[in-house]
């Protein structure tokens, strides 16, 4: 059966003036890794990517992106065909409320920054879902990782929620390692790893795979 799998993986980047931006640490592997197991699955992969130091996984399409904005017009451009998606990515959930167009100059003072909420693309998105499509949100938390999933599968209205823990020196973000907690609406729960990104990232594919035949 052909599947069609959207994927975001990796940071955004918000901008205040055109040389600087807030972000947060995702390298962007828990993302890619599960692009190379959905190849490896035979699926047609999109790739939408923030800005990340890792080479192009071979035989997917990957479209660039750096903002949030760009991410959700990319992945909203990308989402109708889609029978597969995964929201791996790290978006910022905040950006400066006024982007200025020259370089801000330092007078030695402090500067504030006001911040305004960037919309919420996986939301957005499972609010025009076809029936059929597999929706899956990621969630990184420092405390109470399965709670907060859980709360998050209605909340975002998706199928499957993958928790991990961005806590401390044995957190996700940058690792190669990775422990996620699998949730879904039906009570449903499994660990994937302590394994290797690569091996958690086939985990959660096989377990979409089932998914898919089942409906
Ligand atoms: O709301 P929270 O950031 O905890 O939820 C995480 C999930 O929502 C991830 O799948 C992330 O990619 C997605 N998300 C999003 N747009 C945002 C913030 C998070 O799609 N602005």
């Amino acid at each position: 059966m052909a599947v069609r799998c959207l994927i975001t993986a990796g940071p955004t980047r918000e901008f205040f003036d055109p040389v600087r931006f807030i972000s947060n640490p995702s390298s962007g592997r828990m993302g890619y890794a599960l692009a190379a197991a959905a190849r490896a699955a035979g699926w047609t992969v999109d790739l939408v990517s923030g800005p990340v130091a890792l080479p192009e996984p071979a035989g997917v399409m990957l479209y660039p992106v750096v903002t949030a904005d760009e991410m959700l017009r990319q992945t909203d451009a990308l989402f109708g065909p889609c029978d597969v998606l995964l929201m791996c990515a790290a978006v910022s959930d905040w950006r400066p409320a006024v982007r200025r167009p020259s370089k801000v100059k330092k007078d030695g003072r402090g500067l504030t920054v006001e911040l305004e909420p960037v919309p919420d693309i996986l939301s957005a998105l499972a609010a025009r879902r076809r029936p059929g499509q597999v929706l899956v949100g990621f969630a990184a938390e420092t405390e109470d990782v399965e709670a907060n999933a859980r709360a998050k599968l209605e909340r975002k209205g998706v199928d499957l929620v993958a928790a991990n823990s961005v806590a401390g020196p044995e957190g996700a973000f940058g690792a190669e390692h990775n422990t996620l907690v699998l949730v879904g609406r039906d009570g449903f729960r499994r660990q994937l790893g302590p394994a290797s990104k690569d091996e958690v990232a086939r985990q959660l594919v096989a377990e979409v795979s089932a998914r898919i035949s089942a409906r």
